[in-house]
């Protein structure tokens, strides 16, 4: 690479973007940056040809498409690297492989690598009963997000399979971050927070749940029956199902006036105790 081409960061968690330096350099035709996201997002794996075609021309392939795709390569590879002249040397980046490509990024250079490093390090640190550091690390996590993700390539309709994917890791983060935050009697802190995610999806009961648990330690009992009884309307009218078991244990504690959170270390009346934070995953 020579010496005036900074490596380009990539960002996925939000709309897509590619930098140089401090300059924006995104391609603006669609495909370009279509497949540099599909290669973004499967940094450092090998992506057939045939898949690129397939999802870039999602309502059928002309027959033309792999010259396109050739063209569309060359033309990724040139924003990538300026200096880089095709017929000389191979691509520092963007390589190519038998029926296929590769973009060879080191972690720094995509949030999505580093969303997932801090997210591995903070369950490490949850399970390894240190709450404090996880929870500094999944605050970095969600920091990294600037809102839906590919969002400007979401209504192409290709990668709904890859933005489901990436929310679900999204609110995975989410609920280990509130995990820990419970775990340390901070319920009034995540309250808002859960009550906006208990909207926004749902079905995801342990959101209710842990909403319910935020509202007792804000000694906020009544409402947090009331959080109940809303989550048993939103889980019967949306899916036709009530509460799970972890649900309507926690329905019962606040019922028989019981505190999950009344004696001993906090960390530990989770781990002895009710069980109701991080000891149990769905
Ligand atoms: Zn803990």
């Amino acid at each position: 690479m020579a010496s005036g081409d900074e490596p380009p960061q990539f960002r996925v968690l939000g709309t897509f973007e590619v930098s140089r330096g401090n300059r924006r350099c995104t391609p603006t035709a669609p495909k370009q940056r279509a497949l540099l996201a599909l290669l973004a997002l499967h940094a450092n794996e090998f992506v057939p040809t045939s898949r690129i075609v397939d999802q870039l021309w999602a309502r059928g392939a002309p027959r033309s498409a792999v010259a396109a795709l050739h063209g569309y390569v060359t033309a990724v590879r040139r924003v990538l690297t300026p200096s880089w002249v095709s017929s000389r040397t191979s691509h520092p980046i963007l390589n190519t492989r038998p029926s296929g490509y590769v973009l060879c990024l080191e972690p720094h250079q995509l949030d999505l690598t580093r969303f997932r490093e801090l997210a591995k390090q903070g369950q490490t640190a949850m399970a390894a009963g240190d709450c404090a550091r996880a929870r500094e690390t999944f605050a970095v996590a969600v920091s990294l997000w600037r809102g839906a993700p590919l969002a400007d390539l979401r209504e192409t309709g290709m990668f709904d399979h890859d933005i489901s994917r990436l929310e679900r890791e999204y609110l995975e983060v989410l609920r280990n971050r509130f995990d820990v935050m419970l775990c340390n009697g901070d319920g009034h802190l995540a309250v808002f927070d859960l009550e906006e995610l208990c909207r926004t999806y749902p079905l995801w009961e342990r959101f209710h749940e842990q909403l319910m648990l935020a509202l007792c330690q804000a000694e906020r009992r009544a409402d947090a029956l009331t959080a109940y009884a809303r989550a048993y309307r939103l889980l019967s009218n949306q899916a036709g199902i009530e509460p799970g078991p972890r649900l309507r244990a926690m329905h019962q504690l606040i019922l028989n006036g019981e505190d999950p959170f009344d004696r001993g270390h906090r960390h530990e009346r989770v781990l002895t105790g009710l069980q109701l934070a991080h000891t149990v995953s769905p």
